[in-house]
């Protein structure tokens, strides 16, 4: 075994892999970009190196750096982690130059499977099915064309070299192809700097269903069954699990014969991931999609069932030691389901929330239940990398169990300062649908308008909100911290009262408008199912205990942020408010709690299209502009229905984060009904 590696990533996984080092006594050297001095990984590592600035391409993807970094601290080996340079020739080269040890499988599997086309060569030579359409050379759009007609639509054009969804379209007539085609080739030539693109019949109800399998070098060769990922979003996984739910033993044999088969073909030597889709319309008809050369994010399903460490054994096996275990001794129990916990907000349209974080308190270690984390205290959410911020694992006897626990994980899971998707995973979870079987349409099935705030908890959080900053209005902001356990009362001036006006925020609550009045430090809300409100201040945090018309207490956590923000928490669900200009103006008179009503930049990025013009009508949730940023295109939409005011930008621009782009003037009074 090693004695000291270094990791070439950051994040979750970067930490991920220092906790097998650390039981192993295994040394660990950490890489950091500017933007991550004060990260997790960087605090947990045994040694540091700067590798370079924020951008992800001076950084993280300098394999020059990274092996500079590691030649310097004496590392052994590298551990590329996933996505960044791990299935990249680059730097497996860099590390045979200079003899360091590479936590990965042959150059050969790498190069074969970083290319659709080449992997699927290589599948169907091995007898397994793939999914129908075209993946020869020639690339003129005549021939690719005459292609599609012949696959028929809907169809996918992938990017080659593509990889975490990106540089996938979907197109559903002939007439789109050609315009499609053009998209796809620009998306991958940027993104991966390679045009080649390949052909499939899409499959309209897909499940997404891997094996892992992991080979060693002296020719050893096992697979750790299945996993299921079909809960995606964009081509991109939200929620997986393992075993496969309502999966016949019958394919998942025939999986994992294939798996092996494919494996061996390229004499596979360390963790590796053969993918397939399944035709859920057609008895579950697998098809051979891609083989990831790496560990993969949802590795952890599979540990929990199968009691493995997958980073010990791909540090033993990188080492020259052989395959811990053999096929038969492999077995697996019980159900383990992981979640993807991301800084977005899905109930707008997946925007990033980035920022500092103000506190971070993972739920004390219990069985069932494991967090896979990148983030403590001291973290920041910056827009320069992936927006996955943790995984929570669940995992119990029956999937009933494996569920409860992940919903446990994620209501306990502290992160504040941020917006994440935890309200999303939670829904998903505990949909009837998801009982069912699953198919990669289950998102857009079950929740069409993308998932929206549980109107309830939606209303705790704004009572919670606005009782916290009416009362922020009696003390002087100098005397809060020395004001512990401090309870407002209405010894200090008159009652207190102020109109909330809900609107934006859910369907469910519409734009109705509540009167919040003080009364013995006690806010109340009127017209509410008699909900009422204590507020106090606990350190740095307000406290609001909202008490129901049952007597039923629920404490929500309130914390002024920086500028102007507020953010509240409430068994793992956060909120961000940009809502104080709004609230300030008086404790009397009508007040807006609305999300920001302008568009800025979510981050920093390039306008690449505008979609409106000053003046119009617009609708809350109509395409504003859409802008590159990251190598992807984004579409911000309208946060409110009104009418275009100020355009700050044009196409070509480049922004910064937070920058205001266009103005918009909501429509305040709903139109009068004649
Ligand atoms: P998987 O099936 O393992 O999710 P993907 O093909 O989706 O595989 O790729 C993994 C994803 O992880 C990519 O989208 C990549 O951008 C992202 N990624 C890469 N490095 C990190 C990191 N350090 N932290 C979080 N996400 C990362
Ligand atoms: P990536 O390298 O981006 O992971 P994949 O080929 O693995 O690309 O596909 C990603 C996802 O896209 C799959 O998990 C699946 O949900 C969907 N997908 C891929 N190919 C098809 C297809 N032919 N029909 C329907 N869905 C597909
Ligand atoms: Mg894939």
């Amino acid at each position: 075994m090693f004695k000291r590696i270094l990791i070439a990533n950051r994040g979750e996984i970067a930490c991920r892999i220092m906790r097998t080092c650390r039981r192993l006594g295994v040394e660990t050297v950490a890489v950091y970009s500017e933007a991550d001095v004060n990260s997790r990984h960087v605090a947990e590592a045994d040694f540091a190196v700067l590798i370079g600035p924020a951008s992800a391409s001076e950084s993280y993807l300098r394999a020059d750096h990274i092996l500079v970094a590691a030649l310097s601290s004496g590392a052994e080996a590298i551990h590329p982690g996933y996505g960044f340079l791990s299935e990249k020739l680059e730097l497996i080269d860099a590390c045979a130059k200079y003899g360091i040890a590479f936590v990965g499988p042959n150059r050969r599997a790498i190069e074969v499977m970083g290319s659709k086309i080449e992997s699927k060569r290589l599948a169907r030579n091995t007898g397994v099915a793939c999914v129908p359409g075209y993946d020869e050379d020639e690339q003129s759009p005549e021939r690719l064309l005459a292609e599609a007609q012949r696959i028929g639509f809907p169809l996918l054009i992938k990017a080659s070299a593509g990889g975490g969804g990106k540089g996938m379209r979907r197109v559903n007539a002939s007439d789109d192809f050609l315009p499609m085609l053009a998209l796809a080739r620009k998306e991958a030539l940027a993104s991966f700097g390679d045009e080649r693109v390949l052909l499939e019949k899409y499959i309209v109800n897909p499940r997404h269903i891997e094996v892992q399998i992991v080979g060693d070098r002296q020719g050893g060769l096992v697979h750790l069954f299945e996993r299921e990922c079909s809960i995606q979003r964009r081509f991109q996984k939200v929620i997986e699990e393992a075993p496969a739910h309502h999966l016949s033993a019958d394919v998942a044999s025939k999986l994992y014969e294939s798996a092996l088969r494919i494996g061996s073909a390229m004499a596979y030597d360390n963790a590796g991931t053969v993918e397939f889709v399944l035709d859920a319309d057609d008895h579950d008809k697998p098809y051979f999609l891609e083989v990831n050369t790496r560990l993969q994010v949802e590795h952890p399903v599979t540990e929990m069932t199968t009691g493995i460490d997958l980073v010990e054994w791909q540090l033993r096996i990188a080492s020259g030691e052989p395959l811990p275990l053999q096929q038969a001794q492999i077995g697996r129990s019980g159900w383990a389901i992981e979640c993807r916990l991301n800084a977005e907000q899905p109930e707008h349209d997946f925007r990033a929330s980035l920022g500092p974080l103000l506190a971070y308190l993972e739920p004390r270690q219990e069985s069932g239940v494991r967090i896979d984390s990148g983030l403590h205290g001291k973290s920041e959410v910056s827009p320069y990398y992936d927006s996955m911020l943790a995984k929570v694992i669940g995992y119990g006897a029956s999937r009933t169990q494996a569920i409860e626990k992940a919903c446990q994980g994620i209501e306990s899971l502290r992160i504040e300062g941020v917006c994440t998707n935890a309200a999303m995973l939670l829904q998903i979870l505990r949909h009837e649908g998801f009982d069912a079987v699953l198919t990669t349409r289950f998102l857009e099935m079950h929740f069409p308008q993308g998932t929206q705030p549980e109107p309830d908890l939606h209303l705790l959080h704004t009572l919670a909100v606005a009782a916290a900053w009416a009362a922020s209005q009696r003390v002087a902001p100098s005397a809060w911290g020395e004001l512990r356990g401090f309870r407002v009362t209405a010894r200090g001036g008159p009652l207190a009262s102020v109109d909330l006006r809900l609107c934006d925020i859910s369907a469910a609550l519409g734009s109705e408008t509540v009167r919040l009045t003080l009364s013995d430090g006690v806010y109340a809300l009127a017209g509410r199912g008699g909900l009422s409100a204590r507020v106090q201040m606990d350190g740095a945090a307000w406290v609001v205990q909202v008490t129901d018309q049952h007597g039923l207490d629920t404490a929500v956590h309130i914390k002024h942020t920086h500028g102007r923000r507020w953010f509240s928490w409430l068994q793992g669900r956060s909120v961000v408010w940009d809502a104080e200009h709004e609230l300030e103006h008086s404790l009397h008179g009508s007040i807006q709690l609305s999300q920001e009503r302008n568009l800025s930049a979510t981050l920093p990025g390039r306008v690449s299209e505008l979609l409106v013009r000053e003046g119009e009508q617009i609708k809350a949730g109509a395409p504003l502009l859409i802008m590159e940023a990251m190598k992807l295109y984004h579409t911000l939409a309208a946060p409110v229905t009104g009418r275009v005011g100020r355009v700050h930008v044009k196409a070509g621009d480049i922004v910064a984060h937070g920058q205001l782009l266009v103005e918009l003037e909501p429509q305040t009074e709903p139109q009068a009904v004649s």
